[in-house]
């Protein structure tokens, strides 16, 4: 199998199952619990913040465990509309978001519109790149929170952070950045960024599922979720300890050779692009979708003419290579992709985005398999779309 859906998870490290064994089979105590097997939990829990904190570039009192980005964005969003919050600033009750933003965040969003708060939603251009002269305009000192991915998960189309951070600080709001995609695939550091509030996830960085953190920047104090003392009562619930030591691992391991894996992925994901390239497809039925924009290093997000992704990926699979439709976390993957429809798509041609997605094990051989079985199982159906859009044209 050639995995190339690094976007939609990660095989769990090995330096992360071990931790995760040693946490589930030993060390399996209370942290909160005051004898020695709890505060031999408590120094696991400790050394994973250290881990993940190096990682993300941010201190570790900024660091709340979570049970995974959707946790973490649902966290700074409902936090952001607090009544304790809202008590404060009365006036600051609108969010803006970017229209590209995880169904996690879209969902939630709407369901907040529907309870009355105002929230808008910045555009993108064709290539996927966020219309900064919108998000200029909408800004405004009734914003509450600004809140966009750091890189898209569909076409790992990077967002102008930087720029954000000081439209909303010049306006009295704050920034959160699902940096979900970001981890693990880019330099990019907390305390460099500007932003007040970070999502994170372990499993896109090679560590187990259902474990995450908010970073929350020091100073900001952040209404929680879940009320309990754990996590400095910022994140109530017996910490998943396995979860963390896991995350943990990962963290240190992704740190260990970060920029080594985003150097490879870059020079591989350029081998894959140059062999689309290369295809003796009919003309101009290989898009590339932000081919030109600052991207992720390792994702590419194409359309095969009018092919419909579930059938290119029926066509892969069958040649053991995994890729995904761009929008795989909404249902199923049948839903045109609100990734390329807010990107100018037509309905059909967004249910036709397909996602290659690299990881640090990915290797040239994988590509050139990847390629080799785009070209014997996708070129035909490609060859066969166009002569029969041909036909088409001369009965007419
Ligand atoms: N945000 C982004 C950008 C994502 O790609 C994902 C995972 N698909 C999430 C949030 C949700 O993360 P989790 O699975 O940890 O809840």
């Amino acid at each position: 199998m050639i995995y190339l859906d690094h976007n939609a998870t990660t095989a769990v490290a090995p330096e992360a199952v071990a931790a995760m064994h040693q946490a589930l089979d030993q060390v399996w105590a209370n942290p909160s619990s005051t004898h020695e097997p709890g505060q031999a939990a408590r120094r696991l829990l400790a050394t994973a913040r250290a881990q993940v904190a190096q990682l993300l570039g941010c201190r570790g009192d900024e660091l709340v465990f979570t049970s995974g980005a959707t946790e973490s964005n649902h966290t700074a969003l409902l936090g952001a509309l607090d009544p304790r919050r809202l008590a404060q600033a009365p006036q600051r009750r609108r969010l803006v978001l970017s229209a590209v933003e995880h169904p996690s965040m879209l969902a939630l969003a709407q369901r907040l519109r529907a309870a009355g708060f105002p929230v808008d939603l910045i555009a993108v251009d064709a290539a996927g790149r966020l219309d900064l002269d919108q998000a200029r305009a909408l800004i405004g000192p009734d914003v509450a929170l600004v809140s966009v991915m750091g890189a898209n998960n569909e076409t790992g189309v990077c967002m102008p952070l930087t720029e954000l951070a000081a439209m909303a600080h010049a306006q009295g709001a704050l920034l959160h950045v699902d940096a979900t995609q970001r981890v693990g695939k880019s330099a990019l550091r907390f305390a460099e960024n500007g932003a007040d509030l970070w999502s994170v996830s372990a499993h896109k960085l090679h560590g187990p599922k259902g474990i995450g953190a908010l970073v929350i920047r020091k100073g900001l104090s952040w209404p929680s979720l879940f009320e309990g003392r754990q996590e400095r009562a910022r994140r109530g619930g017996t910490e998943n300890l396995p979860g963390i030591v896991g995350f943990g691992a990962a963290a240190e391991r992704a740190a260990r050779t970060l920029d080594e894996d985003i150097a490879q992925m870059a020079a591989l994901r350029q081998r894959f692009e140059s062999g689309l390239h290369h295809l003796p497809a009919p003309a101009g039925t290989v898009h590339l979708y932000g081919a030109h924009a600052h991207r992720l290093a390792n994702t590419t997000l194409v359309r095969f003419g009018s092919l419909s992704a579930e059938r290119v990926l029926l066509a892969l699979e069958r040649a053991g290579v995994i890729a995904s439709s761009g929008a795989a976390c909404s249902a199923g993957g049948n839903q045109p992709s609100h990734v390329l429809l807010a990107m100018g798509a037509s309905p059909q041609h967004a249910l036709c985005g397909v996602r290659f997605s690299l990881g640090r094990d990915t290797t040239a051989d994988d590509i050139d398999a990847a390629i080799e079985a785009i070209h014997r199982h996708v070129l035909p159906l490609l060859q066969a779309e166009a002569a029969e859009a041909a036909r088409f044209a001369v009965t007419v």
